[in-house]
């Protein structure tokens, strides 16, 4: 039997370790447990059903041209063809290019290249502006980089409380709960969530006010002196313009707005201000405003304060949700970006990207439309009359979905690549099936920033090819020569984006498999990540940092302010020295020699008797993945870019001053009840995938509203009732669920199906650009 292929789950931002075998009696899956985000050998439902994709009779295998089977070279040459007629006829701009945030790295960067020199078009963006970009613009407000997560998963075991505003874990991704098993976990969502039942407190504000709550808990940490002034002083700018812009969110004032009552963010601020190491963590439900960046912004202005971003054990990160949601936005498909996580407007970045791509930088086209603009804009007298469209669903996933559609039929030239005939692929003229996770090699950049090989595991079906096949083909036809085999695009990826905040330019293959040995020194402010081992006579200085798993063993010497977090183990005479930090559950073991001011919290544990030194030589490292920034092959890549500064020009992160706006669409006569969106457990995104696998389909089976018996009874609406939406954009209906788990003001649906966007409000955050997903006004009434 051939061995199990290592590889990665096809779905969510965690990208679980996953290992395939491929016999004549079927496809297996079995957890991996050499990757951090599901070390514990978990999986979710869609993660253990996912080979079910690979063996799906609603597979597409052959090109189709007008809904009829053609040979791939008339597909491709049909859509070269009429790509050049359109560009002739109404200029470069008028062809778009849609991406996705599943897409591999490789394939996010070639398709920024088709646009930018292939169609020269500037009209290019993806639909990971729906996900993340909220927190993506207020990361880089605040540190001068979104990474995301700027440290590795493991490291929240070792804290003492992780507030988590507006997201929903326990549902999108099962296995990252395992590490908030320790701390105390503060919820803020107004559902009372699968993750809310987990949490130690639960703040429930009204749809859309998240921002005022989290300037209400900034103003309770001035106002209780909770503020860490040290922290403040050496590592921020801009603090006495929050502090003085707080004034007007007294604390009764932000609670007749949000709902939560002061006692209960006082508990929260007390929580997190006298945690020893705590964490703040956003999601899509504090994200997907028309004022998401300043939501994120207020979150990340109350971690600043109390001093969390950029310390070992303590932070502030964004749970990204797409597979390659992180990565997807590094590369190039981005309407603003070139490949490094560049900006297009860059002169730099210009030149050094051209120069890869062998073009001149004034060839190349300036920022484009966002994405639900570029939607907006499709058939208009202005706007793309084409469009190319890879790894992405918007009849399904846009906000305002009936217009959208409506914009995609106006359409010359509609092309879709995907596996399976979406809503949006079914409006297509031309379709191209292709590969999919498993049957394909490339690296996907998880949630943590962490690069990782998807290997390809299977053969794919006969007919199909890859994106990079197609995009490579297409723009052969037009005149370009592009590499299509995803290491050598990889190897160019690497070119294109050193020198910039997402540097990959020292990460390979074969480094990220966690297969090879290399020789690793551990350096002042280096790094030993998960998994890494410091063998005998190492020496980890000042400031390394041996997170979770990682082991120190005999004879190691952990210098002040060196941090062996959660799960770490510091062996047999190992000498911990003063301000050493070893977190809740780590051990030093017999001998071991813990000085003055070391630290080794709850369920640590310290033998018997005092040990030896060690000598300063290097140990072996061996992980699954390779963190960016990693600008040359002998760099250990960067789990906690923050540690030592931040990436604004002076060093010192930003606080910025932002206001409450509220909701861009209130609750009012006609429309008087709010609703908000989300995911479900048994279904990813806009459900192409999920909604085809069997006991998926089967686990929840249609769209449903759920909503609180009292609503339900004013509206004389029971369980199982058929349940009409009604928002000012459209219709949406679903079963109804009763459940005390909802506001009664609020009703929430799924967006896995069509329908739940029909409602959704597109009123666009003024920075991000994100749509105003989370929260709409709505009439809810029962089908008769
Ligand atoms: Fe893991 Fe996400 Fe896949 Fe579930 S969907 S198995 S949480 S990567």
């Amino acid at each position: 039997m051939a061995e199990p292929v290592k590889t990665h789950c096809p779905y969510c931002a965690l990208q679980c370790g996953m290992a395939i075998s491929a016999t004549a009696s079927g496809i297996t899956i079995t957890p991996r447990t050499d990757v951090p985000a599901n070390a514990a050998g978990a999986l979710c439902q869609k993660g253990w059903t996912a080979a079910d994709l690979l063996t799906n009779g609603a597979r597409l295998t052959s090109p189709l041209l007008h809904g009829r089977p053609v040979e791939w070279d008339v597909a491709l040459g049909h859509v070269a063809d009429r790509l050049s007629a359109i560009r002739l006829e109404h200029g470069p701009d008028g062809v778009a290019v849609f991406g996705g945030g599943g897409l591999t790295n490789e394939k996010a960067y070639l398709l920024g290249k088709l646009a930018r020199v292939a169609l020269g078009t500037s009209q290019i963006d993806y639909n990971g502006r729906f996900c993340m970009s909220s927190a993506a613009a207020a990361s880089i407000r605040a540190f001068g980089m979104d990474r995301g997560m700027p440290f590795p998963v493991t490291d929240l075991a070792g804290a003492d409380v992780v507030l988590l505003a507006g997201a929903n874990p326990a549902e999108t991704m099962p296995p990252f709960v395992r590490h908030l098993d320790g701390p105390r976990l503060i919820v803020v969502d107004p559902r009372r969530t699968a993750t809310a039942r987990l949490a130690w407190l639960h703040l429930r504000p009204a749809p859309g006010t998240d921002l005022a709550l989290a300037l209400g808990l900034l103003h309770l940490a001035v106002a209780e002196d909770l503020v860490d002034a040290a922290y403040v002083e050496e590592r921020t700018s801009g603090f006495d313009a929050v502090r003085t812009s707080l004034a007007a969110w007294w604390p009764e004032r932000v609670e007749r707005i949000t709902g939560v009552p002061v006692p209960r963010m006082r508990e929260a601020v007390r929580a997190l201000a006298f945690a020893k190491n705590a964490y703040v963590l956003t999601g899509r439900g504090a994200e997907q405003h028309a004022q998401g960046t300043d939501t994120v912004t207020a979150f990340v202005n109350l971690a600043l304060a109390l001093g969390l971003p950029g310390r070992l054990g303590s932070g502030y990160g964004c749970l990204t949700g797409q597979g390659n949601g992180q990565g997807g936005r590094e590369h190039g498909q981005k309407a603003d970006q070139l490949p490094g996580y560049r900006r297009i407007d860059d002169p730099a970045a210009r030149e050094h990207v051209a120069g890869v791509w062998g073009v001149d930088p004034g060839d190349l086209p300036g920022p484009g439309r966002s994405a639900f603009e570029l939607l907006e804009a499709l058939g208009t007298p202005a706007g793309p009359k084409a469009m190319l469209l890879f790894g992405s669903n918007p009849v399904v996933s846009a906000p305002d979905s009936a217009r959208v559609a409506e914009r995609i039929r106006s359409l010359d030239l509609l092309v879709v690549c995907d596996v399976v005939m979406s809503e949006t692929a079914a409006l297509a003229d031309v379709v191209f099936p292709v590969t999919q996770w498993a049957e394909e090699t490339g690296t996907m950049t998880n949630l943590e920033g962490r690069v990782l090989l998807r290997r390809q595991a299977v053969r794919p079906p006969p007919g199909v090819r890859s994106d990079l096949e197609v995009i490579a083909g297409l723009a052969r036809r037009l005149g370009h020569d592009f590499a299509d085999e995803p290491g050598k695009v990889f190897e160019e990826l690497r070119r294109a984006s050193a020198g910039g905040p997402a540097d990959y330019s020292g990460i390979t293959y074969d480094r990220i498999t966690g297969e090879t040995e290399e020789p690793r020194e551990t350096r002042d402010e280096g790094d030993v990540p998960y998994g890494g081992e410091v063998r005998d006579r190492a020496d980890v200085r000042s400031g390394a940092d041996v997170p979770g798993g990682g082991e120190v063993q005999d004879r190691a010497d952990v210098r002040s302010g060196a941090g062996v977090p959660g799960g770490g183990e510091v062996g047999d005479r190992a000498d911990v020295r003063s301000g050493a930090d070893v977190p809740g559950g780590g051990e030093v073991r017999d001998r071991a020699d813990v000085r003055s001011g070391a630290d080794v919290p709850d369920e640590g544990e310290v033998r018997d008797r005092a040990g030896v030194r060690g000598g300063g030589e290097t140990g072996q490292g061996r992980e699954v993945g390779v963190f960016w920034p990693c600008p040359a092959p002998g760099h250990p890549g960067t789990p906690r870019p923050f540690l030592g500064s931040f990436a604004t020009p002076g060093g010192r992160a930003r606080f910025v001053p932002v206001e409450h706006r509220g909701p861009a669409e209130e609750i009012d006569d006609d429309y008087p009840v709010y609703l908000t969106t989300g995911r479900v457990l048994a279904h990813y995104q806009s459900g192409a995938q999920t909604r085809r696998i069997a006991a998926l389909a089967a686990a929840v089976p249609e769209p449903y509203v759920e909503l609180h018996p009292d609503l339900a009874g004013r509206l004389d609406i029971g369980a199982g009732d058929l349940v009409r939406v009604t928002s000012r954009r459209g219709q949406g209906q679903g079963v109804a669920r009763i459940s005390d788990a909802i506001r009664s003001d609020t009703v929430f649906m799924p967006f896995h199906w069509e329908g739940a966007n029909r409602l959704t409000n597109p009123a666009l955050d003024p920075t991000s650009r994100m749509p105003e997903f989370k929260v709409c006004a709505v009439r809810v009434e029962r089908v008769t």
